[in-house]
């Protein structure tokens, strides 16, 4: 998360007016108040617009609450409210024997703005202008992490929150992704990006949920939800995304906080999307499947968790494939979507990479001449640098004895003493596995380049092949069908 949560004011934000602070669920509940008035940002809020969507937020309350049944679909946002409020007037148990008045009054007076006379005197924890109260897990998701302080010590009433800053919290599950269980928000430094998301979110859920069709549809994971996300935006990104997932449920407050750093989520958003890289992510996303499920599930995972895995995952399907004598389909833009991840992700050195890559050609030269067997001792050797290296050796004396034996034009050793240094010097540290890997895919390349296809390449092939895609992983990429 980077940043603590301190007390920040914006410059030039007026004393009633929204600013955005530290905390990342307070900057998702602005955007979400912003969304609510029908503008750009927090700081373009009106008084008056405050005051209509707080209004309206508490009318939306009211509705939810006289439901009072979290079983029916017209109650999902009343079930969700147990996740963002709960022992509020809005869900409290003995509302059953309520009358429709007294909850609707009960949750007035809990979401109405506290008399300026009663203020504790103290700033608000999180932008520093005068607080209109302390608050507590009934308007605040509490979650601790060692990230989030509850800045609550024991016993004590609350947070100090100014009153914008209150309501960007009851503004939160505007703009957060609801399952009736905890619920899912993004969140980014990129301001246009928050704003972005926090907006299509709340459309989202005015379409599914207000409308009373009951538990949206969800998407196939949380981090799935993510790239489904990274998707539709336009603009590059300026700053990595938070995956928040977050409870203030009685029964467990939780809050989880996944991280995709920007060169990354960058990567996705630009794969995701752009024509030339279409095939090569369509089998990225076959690269991740699996028996029980889809590969866009996988590939997010893997994006939040362990980044390095998208490379290494897609490394092994191409090796599987090659093992029995062929590539499949979306090999060449598959590799060359690897490729681009190692230099705009990893941020190679181009000298690096090209000393990797012309090494990688001779071995594939040296491969395309042999059958599929070898091929694939060559991938096992991938499983141990020592074995690697034996293999690299034993090879480069058959390479060189060819060479003079064919008294061609020298092209060099089969692996140059540099490449030798990047794929095995242990000072390299945690780099030097990253190289072999890359070193492999640079091998596919040019087997794929010289349209390999050894004499034993094999009925397994086709036992490989074709598969449908998950109706997931169309999704990933092509959208949503409309319902
Ligand atoms: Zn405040």
């Amino acid at each position: 998360m980077g940043r603590r949560v301190t007390a920040v004011v914006q410059a030039g934000v007026p004393v009633e007016g929204v600013a955005l602070t530290a905390h990342p669920l307070q900057r998702i509940g602005a955007y979400a108040l912003a969304a609510l008035a029908g503008v750009n940002s927090p700081a373009a809020i009106s008084g008056e617009q405050l005051r209509a969507v707080t209004k309206r937020m508490t009318e939306d309350a009211v509705t939810a609450a006289l439901v009072r049944d979290t079983k029916v679909p017209e109650g999902f946002w009343l079930k969700c409210s147990l996740s963002f409020f709960p022992n509020s007037p809005m869900n409290h148990p003995s509302n059953g024997q309520k009358s429709e008045s007294a909850i609707g009054e009960a949750i007035a007076r809990w979401r109405s703005k506290p008399d300026p006379g009663q203020a504790p005197g103290v700033p608000c924890v999180l932008c520093g202008r005068p607080a209109a109260g302390f608050y507590g897990k009934v308007d605040v998701p509490l979650a601790e992490s060692d990230l989030y302080r509850n800045s609550t010590p024991r016993g004590h009433q609350g947070m100090a929150l100014c009153w914008p800053c209150l309501c960007c919290f009851h503004a939160l599950p505007y703009g957060s992704q609801l399952t009736g269980g905890p619920a899912n928000a993004l969140h980014s430094w990129d301001d246009d990006f928050l704003a972005w998301s926090v907006r299509t979110q709340w459309e989202r859920n005015r379409r599914e949920i207000l409308v009373g069709r009951g538990v949206p549809r969800q998407p196939p994971s949380r981090e799935a939800m993510a790239l489904r996300v990274l998707r539709g935006y336009d603009d590059e990104l300026d700053a990595g995304v938070e995956l928040l997932v977050y409870s203030n449920n009685n029964r467990g407050q939780t809050l989880d906080v996944h991280v995709i750093d920007q060169p990354l989520a960058e990567w996705l958003r630009a794969s995701i999307r752009l024509p030339q890289r279409r095939a090569g992510f369509v089998a990225l996303l076959r690269a991740h499947r699996g028996a029980d499920r889809p590969g866009v599930v996988a590939l997010a995972r893997n994006a939040f968790r362990v980044p390095g895995a998208i490379v290494s995952t897609a490394g092994r399907y191409l090796g599987r494939w090659a093992a029995v004598g062929v590539l499949p389909p979306g090999a060449g833009p598959l590799v060359a979507l690897c490729v681009s991840y190692v230099d705009e992700v990893m941020g190679m050195d181009q000298k690096i990479l090209s000393e990797i890559t012309a090494s990688a050609d001779r071995v594939g030269e040296l491969l395309s001449q042999r059958s599929a067997g070898e091929f694939n001792r060559f991938r096992a050797a991938f499983r141990k640098s020592a074995l690697l290296r034996t293999w690299l050796r034993r090879e480069a004396v058959t390479w060189a004895l060819d060479q003079t034996q064919q008294s061609s034009q020298s092209s060099g050793p089969l692996v140059s003493t540099r490449a030798y240094e990047l794929l095995f010097d242990p000072g390299l540290d945690s780099r030097a596995w990253f190289h072999r890997e890359l070193f492999f895919f640079a091998v596919l390349e040019k087997l794929h380049k010289v349209e390999w296809r050894p004499r034993d390449a094999d009925q397994a092939a086709k036992e490989l092949a074709d598969e449908d895609d998950a109706p997931e992983d169309r999704e990933a990429v092509d959208g949503e069908e409309e319902r």
